[in-house]
């Protein structure tokens, strides 16, 4: 037996391609990187890491923390990364759950984090954003930089990454190599990534987004990614002209259309655009062509099943639409209740079925079970439907649906309205409890900077556009939305928030 993923994704290119362009001018190849990880595994094998142990981090991005995840899976450890906003405390949480065997942290934060490590049974290693610390000094002192990889088969565990914890607490999802190497294999395939591509690489790599969409997907077609540390919109465009893809937030684009270097010109040599992780709005889609000429790419994922649906590279781009299934991978709309079957069209719950689909959450079994169906779909708790062409759009979250005098609400639709509004930023709908209607549905918004539209402005506005269940019963002015470490909007702590509004 290989080591299925590592296998995988260091097939497809020469030692001397080029995998990593660095800030400072230099390229790691392709050699570089199957030997540094080589001198990486060799030194966790030697810090007394065994099969299926965990190896968590806490560091900051660097080519060194790609090693690191890269030589975890070829010691045949689970690779185990930790968003860099986390505070000790929240910390000490995952690595409680976690119980790694060994916890990679930033030298800065290695005295704050050393008492939770101790308490949990880790040891402690560091590596710094320049790719220097303990573990570095380590790998660099091996005297081989081969080495034989642990053989793994499709169904082991490669890595447990937590979910954003955007409804709740963070799970850890358990995704095996298989998981990660059919995700890669088919994103590769959809958005035709060639040895030839140069993809701008601005994402963290704490998250699945950067960590394995981007990655991954570099890696399996022998491509190289230009390395940035974190996004500016300034740094990214620089790169363009040398790069033919990126892949981003919906607030990579939101900014880049605010900067004035971004032009068809300063397009002109790239291939593709993609965005994901939350719901791009249709509006910076439109702005986005109009500006670049490039119809941005959208597809939709999750911790818990890497990516599931993409729109098509060649073929219609839908602006609000997350696309077609990719493939291999089964997608389907329920009732949400009973997981039964709903007339086409209509508005359910997606579930989702293939190898992309992790093996379960890490010590919660009960959970695991609660949302596999007895058929093996995998229930995501995302609402949506399937529209006559077989685009998929996604209206919400289950947890966000609003339930108003019997009648589904869902907020996506309310927020279009008031997004477009004149003098609003961005905003919110939630179900507060409220007596009458269980729950009333309240719009949280946030005006344009010296904007001073009220709430019977956006009362009047919507009341010709939307019938009259869907209508906010109070719209609630605040200076920003509540928004975790991975940017997406808190509801739950907006619900808390306004819990007694109509009390
Ligand atoms: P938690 O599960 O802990 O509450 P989370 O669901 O935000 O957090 P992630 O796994 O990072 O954690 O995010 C996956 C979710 O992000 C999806 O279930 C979906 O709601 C949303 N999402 C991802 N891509 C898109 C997209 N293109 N459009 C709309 N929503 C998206
Ligand atoms: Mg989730």
């Amino acid at each position: 037996m290989t080591n299925h993923l590592f296998e995988g994704l260091a097939r497809a290119a020469e030692p001397e391609a080029p995998w990593l362009h660095l800030p400072d001018g230099t390229t790691w190849t392709y050699g570089d990187m199957v030997e540094r990880s080589a001198r990486m595994a060799r030194a966790l094998t030697k810090l007394g890491l065994k099969p299926g142990d965990r190896v968590a981090a806490q560091i900051e991005k660097s080519p060194e923390a790609l090693i690191l995840y890269l030589g975890t899976v070829r010691a045949g450890g689970a690779f185990l990364p930790l968003n860099t906003g986390y505070t000790p405390a929240e910390i000490d949480y995952f690595i409680g759950d976690a119980q790694p065997a060994l916890f990679v942290v930033d030298p800065a934060a290695r005295d704050a984090l050393m008492p939770t490590a101790a308490s949990h049974g880790a040891r402690v290693e560091t590596l710094d954003r320049n790719g220097s610390g303990s573990l570095a000094k380590l790998a660099d002192e091996e005297a081989a930089d081969t080495f034989s990889d642990v053989p793994r088969g499709p169904d082991d565990l490669a890595a447990i990454l937590y979910t954003s914890g955007t409804t709740g607490r963070s799970k850890g999802a358990m995704t095996t190599h298989d998981n990660l190497l059919s995700n890669a294999r088919a994103l590769a395939e959809c958005w035709h990534f060639t040895r030839d591509d140069r993809l701008i690489h601005a994402l963290p790599i704490f998250h699945t987004h950067g960590l394995f969409v981007a990655t991954n997907t570099v890696l399996v077609s022998g491509a190289s990614m230009i390395f940035q540390a974190k996004f500016d919109a300034g740094d990214v465009l620089a790169a363009m002209p040398r790069a033919t893809s990126l892949m981003g937030v919906p607030t990579f684009y939101v900014r880049l259309l605010q900067h004035p270097g971004l032009t068809r010109e300063a397009t002109a040599h790239m291939r593709l655009f993609v965005s994901g992780s939350a719901p791009l709005l249709a509006e910076t889609h439109r702005a986005f062509e109009a500006k670049t000429g490039h119809r941005i790419l959208e597809r939709y994922g999750m911790t818990e099943t890497n990516m599931i649906t993409s729109n098509p590279y060649e073929g219609d781009r839908v602006p609000g639409a997350v696309g077609f299934p990719l493939p291999g991978i089964r997608v389907r709309v329920a009732d949400p209740e009973t997981g039964a079957p709903i007339p086409e069209g209509e508005v359910g719950m997606i579930e989702v079925k293939g190898p992309n689909v992790f093996s379960g959450y890490w010590r919660m079994p009960e959970k695991t079970k609660a949302e596999f169906r007895d058929d093996g779909f995998f229930v995501t708790g995302d609402l949506g439907k399937i529209d006559e062409r077989g685009y998929v759009h996604i209206v919400g979250r289950g947890k966000d649906l609003v339930i108003s005098g019997g009648y589904n609400v869902y907020p996506k639709e309310i927020e279009a309205e008031i997004d477009a509004m004149p003098g609003v930023h961005e905003s919110a709908v939630i179900g507060v409890p409220h007596a009458d209607f269980g729950e009333g549905v309240t719009a949280v918004v946030v005006r344009e900077k010296g904007a001073s539209i009220d709430e019977a402005t956006v009362l009047a506005a919507l009341s010709g556009r939307l019938a009259k269940f869907k209508q906010p019963k109070r719209v609630l002015f605040v200076d920003e939305l509540p928004r975790n470490t991975m940017g997406k909007v808190q509801k739950n702590a907006l619900r808390e928030r306004y819990a007694d509004l109509y009390a």
